[in-house]
């Protein structure tokens, strides 16, 4: 059974995420989307339950996707899992640096993990969680970068932020 990783913070997922969660589940048996914690993330919006939640209601069409998370080590995580395959998604020449490098890291840890990239979709070349947080927070349109779920509990978070 060919299974892969998609790991990631979705904090919370976009239509940049799903694109690639969609493109690369075609490809194998089963895709497992994970949210890790980030340690380089400092400020989060959503819990990890919330993200489970919003990745669960947006990716409920696709049969072969399981949620779940980890907070630890991706290549422990992956052998639990019986899996050697990675998927992440690549945007702009910035992402690159800092893939490229997470990369060639999880390989040096072990040498059957590999990684796949996704070039983004064109129309989401732009789009990030870090942006859609930013932009939400000033009450600016985030219909076109989410699914309807995730801006609903955007909104009902940010209510209780600002309160
Ligand atoms: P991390 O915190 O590990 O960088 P993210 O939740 O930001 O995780 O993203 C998970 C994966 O999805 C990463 O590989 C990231 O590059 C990719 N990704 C995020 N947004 C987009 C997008 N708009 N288009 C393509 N890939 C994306």
């Amino acid at each position: 059974m060919k299974i892969a990783i998609c790991p990631g913070s979705y904090d919370p997922v976009t239509y940049g995420h799903l694109d690639i969660i969609k493109r690369s589940a075609v490809l194998v048996d089963k895709l497992i989307v994970t949210v890790f914690v980030n340690p380089s993330k400092k400020a989060s919006l959503f819990s990890i339950e919330e993200r489970l939640d919003m990745l669960r209601e947006t990716t409920k069409d696709i049969p072969n996707v399981e949620v779940d998370t980890s907070t630890g080590l991706l290549n422990v995580y992956a052998a639990s899992k019986n899996c050697h395959l990675i998927i992440r998604g690549l945007r702009a020449f910035s992402d690159f640096e800092y893939e490229f490098q997470r990369a060639l890291m999880i390989k040096k840890i072990d040498p059957t993990l590999e990684t796949a990239f996704f070039m983004t979709d064109g129309r989401y070349s732009y789009l990030s969680s870090t942006g859609v947080r930013e932009l939400a927070y000033f009450n600016g349109d985030v219909s076109q970068m989410v699914p309807p779920y995730v801006e609903a509990m955007i909104e009902k978070k940010l209510k209780l932020l600002k309160k």
